[in-house]
């Protein structure tokens, strides 16, 4: 669990473009945060510059109160969802979770704990046994959300998770991912989730904040609700 937050956060690429323009936002401890807007608004830079994937060109990014600007993905205590599931095709389900903790040094016996834990978590122990290429698409995305469950991560990233699953899909998956959260968080396992998305649906109905963004600066951060009743 972990405080997110962005201080004049600003992002200048290569080629000299300003895609970021100094964002301040805190996201609470346990928060579901969504990040939304049309293409382009950089929701995706600000998102790999929290993971770490992209530098930090100004500000300060601290999460769970330390200054992470400098540090490598690993060091962040945050665990990232991507839209293409990124899934290793020649390891069986089981060997997708486990994976990166064994690589991490994890002893094999909280390995398998943890991996149970997500499997039962996202309601999928009958597809340990399976390779990617047998599983669903839905299928697949819970198995690329059980591998960042399984790093307990103090933060979740979420890149468009769901674009790439038809629309019956999407809509189980929104409420599975809200049950996911609110579970974590009955358990006394709160996380902490930034969720990046185009879709209005997925951003009123998942988030519990909305950080509306046009352009490389934030136009509007609100609960669902509020920003529903703005005219
Ligand atoms: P979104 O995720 O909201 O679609 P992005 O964060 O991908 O937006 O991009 C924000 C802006 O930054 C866009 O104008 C995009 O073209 C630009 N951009 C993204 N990556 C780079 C890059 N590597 N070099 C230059 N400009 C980039
Ligand atoms: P996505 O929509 O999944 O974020 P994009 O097509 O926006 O993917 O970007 C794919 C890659 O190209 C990313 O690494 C991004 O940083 C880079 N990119 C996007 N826009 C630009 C740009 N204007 N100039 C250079 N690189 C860019």
């Amino acid at each position: 669990m972990a405080q997110v937050h962005l201080k004049k956060i600003q992002k200048t690429y290569a080629n000299g473009f300003t895609a970021v323009h100094g964002v301040d936002l805190d996201i609470h401890d346990g928060e579901f945060m969504v990040f939304v807007g049309p293409s382009g608004c950089a929701k995706s830079t600000l998102l790999r510059m929290v993971a770490g994937l992209e530098t930090i060109s100004g500000g300060e990014l601290r999460i769970g109160g330390k200054v992470v600007n400098n540090l490598a993905p690993k060091q962040r205590g945050i665990a990232m969802v991507f839209q293409n599931y990124a899934l290793y095709p020649h390891m069986k389900v089981y060997e997708n979770l486990a994976f990166g903790l064994k690589l991490a040094g994890t002893p094999k016996a909280e390995v398998d704990n943890r991996v149970r834990d997500a499997a039962k978590l996202l309601e999928m122990d009958h597809l340990l046994d399976r390779y990617p290429k047998q599983l669903s698409g839905g299928q697949a995305q819970r198995v690329a959300v059980g591998r960042a469950i399984v790093k307990k991560p103090e933060v979740f990233l979420f890149d468009e998770p769901l674009s790439n699953l038809d629309a019956k899909l999407r809509a189980s998956m929104r409420v599975r991912l809200t049950e996911l959260h609110r579970t974590l968080r009955e358990a006394g396992r709160p996380s902490t989730v930034i969720y990046v998305t185009h879709d209005q649906t997925e951003a009123m109905t998942m988030g519990e904040r909305i950080c509306v963004l046009k352009e490389g600066t934030i136009q509007q951060v609100d609960r669902p609700t509020t920003l529903y009743e703005r005219p």
